[in-house]
């Protein structure tokens, strides 16, 4: 009898501590150029973990600069991919500078980068792929950071920060590096040929959280058949951040696509929409982003710059959602 009741008094006590984890919340804010609004080169968010683990995906253009105080601490840093609306070749010198439209980005940050002096400031951890680590290594160093602090994570490989298990997945893209981030006569040979710099292909991430909660991280990516077979097979994302601006990556349809047929989360926040999508914080009607939350048979989140949205470990948002 004994020997019954102790098995199930402690697969009943990790149940409850299952439940007890789901029910912490993973806070999702986004760091846009214009607060309260979603505008044009938006793509920033800082992603925290129930533990405290805070994660700040695609720094751009858009975070102010390392001393931003929307940061707060930052334990890892991702970059999709090298491309400067993403890697950050400039930033907007104040908060709501310039239009939602058309933002201003007037503080260059070439050839350093935004995304570098970030993670040397906060002494994060830089999680990147394909041929990216050894490129970045050597910028961090030369910016005052250590190499160590860049970790290479390529398809299929996972790093661990503070308890938040970052994957890497494939993107259909492309990751040339704009010779504004390299210097001396080798940038000016790629700059008079119209060439980038190869840094291997461009990536999304899948993030696991302590809570339970998946979250794939598009990137810029067209259709892949990963977001299939594995975003959804083998890690079964339960929230995605989607890029859905067109030209560039899948268009509102296309992303729509992705949602309903390849990953089948049970919510989605859309991102990287290249347009103003709100005014007054409220989606405009012929937007990009309409037609993405039209098309979409999960609920869209709209990411609101400064607004913070709440995931519990089932993917249900349980606070700050519009
Ligand atoms: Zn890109």
């Amino acid at each position: 009898m004994r020997a019954l009741l102790i098995p199930c008094l402690v697969s009943a006590g990790l149940a409850v501590a299952a439940s007890a984890a789901a029910a912490q919340t993973v806070k999702i804010t986004p760091l846009g150029s214009h607060e309260g609004e979603f505008c044009r080169y938006d793509r920033a968010m800082v992603l925290e973990d129930p533990n405290g683990t805070r994660v700040l995906y695609d720094a751009g253009r858009t975070v102010r600069g390392p001393k931003d105080p929307r940061l707060g601490n930052i334990d890892a840093v991702l970059l999709s991919h090298a491309h400067g609306d993403h890697l950050g070749d400039r930033h907007q010198p104040s908060a709501g500078a310039g239009t939602c439209a058309s933002p201003d980005f007037s503080v260059l940050v070439v050839p350093v980068s935004n995304t570098v002096l970030i993670t040397v400031e906060k002494k994060a951890k830089l999680v990147v792929g394909a041929e990216m680590a050894s490129f970045f290594a050597k910028k961090v160093a030369a910016a005052g950071g250590e190499a160590s602090q860049v970790q290479l994570a390529r398809y299929g490989g996972m790093r661990d920060v503070g308890g938040v298990k970052i994957y890497s997945v494939p993107a259909v893209h492309s990751n040339g590096l704009n010779p504004a981030f390299l210097e001396g006569a080798y940038a000016e040979a790629l700059k008079e040929a119209g060439l980038t710099a190869y840094l291997g292909p461009p990536g999304g991430y899948v993030l696991e959280f302590t809570n339970g909660l998946t979250v794939y991280l598009s990137g810029d990516t067209g259709h892949t058949a990963e977001q299939d077979a594995v975003v959804r097979r083998r890690f079964g994302a339960e929230l995605v951040v989607m890029n859905i601006g067109g030209i560039f990556t899948t268009g509102p349809v296309e992303a729509a696509f992705v949602i309903n047929e390849l990953v089948k989360p049970k919510a989605v926040i859309a991102s990287h929409a290249n347009e103003e999508a709100t005014s007054g914080g409220k989606l405009k009607p012929g937007t990009n982003t309409a037609a993405f939350t039209e098309a979409t048979s999960v609920p869209v989140y709209v990411p609101l710059s400064g607004r913070t949205m709440e995931f519990d470990g089932a993917g249900s948002c349980t606070a700050g959602c519009s």
